[in-house]
């Protein structure tokens, strides 16, 4: 495998995880080889979007050690995705064995330290009971698979974006918190225009007064200006782990950090910009245009920005080189 050359995308592995829940209960972890699912053709994730997903990595280190990051936090939010979509709620506790089951059982996926890959870790839920009136179904299953990844955005790292005017991806009081795959299907028109146009993304705004910034497609957005790091405070966008953890950073390093409502028009005095998540993880925004006025807004990008210090000490806890001091990291 050439582990440097990995972009973004699926690669078939040895094995994934499996746990059905049926009968009113979860049934024990089962692992398979076949990358297929067999499902009722009347499954209400195919029908009515039952699904939510996760999406976390694991790294193999400089001591030869596999670390995970913040696993819990990722099966708290599934929990919490699947209740808002009436799913059934697999344990936390079941949710961490399984990732470390599928890891374990793809180690030799795991890509070297220091190739700039890792193994991507993607858990999901489905209904998967018959259903042909709108209702919450009575079965489900849990899958886990793991995909050896590089990085989500192509170009060194630097985005150009554009602010969304016309699309959202999720309504005032919907879905934008919870991670649901409905989300992205409802955002892959603007996906696609953008990319057309020659972006590498969008910038969505809040959903109601089209005058925040809300979210960078599957990203948070924050900027940061006069030693502070600013993140928008909204009801429909994801809560990022990654997010969630900088803010922390930040404040470690001495920033200061406002979550709150941000106005497109205070991207003027933004000095960086960035989308972070697990995939993007800090992915530095060096323009965004904004077709309603024409205006580019231009950003610092390079090593000699707080961005790139965030990514290094976010990078360096997740790789056991800096001290793990909230407790985030755990070894295989
Ligand atoms: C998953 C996701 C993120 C990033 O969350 P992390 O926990 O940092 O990986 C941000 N926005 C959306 C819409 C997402 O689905």
């Amino acid at each position: 495998m050439d582990w440097a050359k990995l972009g973004f995308s699926y690669r078939k592995t040895n094995y994934n995880v499996r746990c059905y829940y049926r009968n009113g209960s979860w049934g024990e972890l089962e692992v398979h080889s076949e990358e297929t699912i067999p499902m009722h053709m009347a499954a209400s994730c195919l029908h009515y979007g039952q699904e939510a997903f996760e999406g976390l990595k694991c790294y193999r280190c400089k001591d030869g050690k596999v670390r995970l990051f913040r696993v819990a936090d990722n099966g708290r939010r599934m929990a919490s995705s699947s209740e808002y979509l009436q799913m059934a709620v697999l344990p936390v506790e079941r949710f961490i064995e399984a990732v470390h089951k599928v890891v374990s059982l793809n180690e030799e996926f795991i890509p070297p330290y220091e190739s700039g890959a890792s193994l991507y870790i993607r858990p999901f839920l489905i209904g998967t009971g018959a259903q042909v009136g709108v209702k919450p179904a009575d079965e489900y299953l849990f899958v886990v698979f793991v995909s050896p990844v590089g990085p989500y955005f192509k170009g060194e790292g630097e985005i150009t974006m554009c602010l969304e005017h016309t699309y959202d991806r999720a309504a005032p009081h919907g879905t934008g918190h919870v991670k649901a795959g409905g989300n992205y299907g409802a955002s892959l028109t603007a996906y696609v225009e953008s990319h057309k146009n020659g972006f590498d993304g969008v910038i969505y705004l809040d959903p109601k007064e089209k005058k925040y910034i809300d979210e960078v497609g599957a990203a948070n957005f924050f900027g940061i200006k006069e030693g502070t790091y600013v993140t928008p405070e909204s009801p429909s966008i994801l809560p990022s782990i990654t997010n969630k953890s900088l803010c922390a950073i930040a404040e470690d390093m001495g920033l200061k950090v406002e979550r709150r409502h941000i106005p497109y028009q205070e991207l003027d005095t933004f000095e960086e910009a960035g989308a972070c998540g697990t995939a993007a993880v800090i992915t530095q925004i060096n323009n965004i245009f904004d077709p309603q006025s024409g205006k580019t807004y231009k950003f610092r990008t390079g090593a000699d920005t707080w961005s790139h210090k965030l990514y290094q000490r976010l990078v360096d806890i997740q790789h056991g080189e800096a001290e793990d001091k909230f407790g985030w990291v755990t070894t295989l």
